[in-house]
């Protein structure tokens, strides 16, 4: 019998799709009430992730589903520039 290596899945919050871990984004919460992409992923907070296309994130604002996933109201401002960030994140890939 062949061993089956557990892929870690994850769903993306803004198409819904379960993805590959390593294909998406993690957000995270800061315990100050910050939102952050988390290129570790390994950051303290409540995280949601979000692939790596800036579509799928603006999905997940327009459904309120980031909002939702945060418990927060973010204002367009964080929301620009949690878009910055994972096109800075993009860009190094
Ligand atoms: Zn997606």
């Amino acid at each position: 019998m062949q061993k089956v290596k557990k892929i870690p899945m994850r769903q993306c919050i803004g198409c819904r799709e379960r993805k590959e871990k390593k294909n998406l984004i993690r957000m995270v919460r800061t315990p100050e009430g910050e939102v952050l992409a988390d290129e570790s992923g390994r950051k303290n907070g409540r995280g949601a992730y979000l692939c790596r296309d800036l579509r799928c994130l603006e999905k997940a604002v327009k459904s309120g589903a980031l909002n939702r996933a945060f418990q927060i109201n973010m204002s367009e401002e964080e929301i620009e520039q949690l878009k910055c960030q994972v096109e800075n994140m993009n860009e190094k890939q």
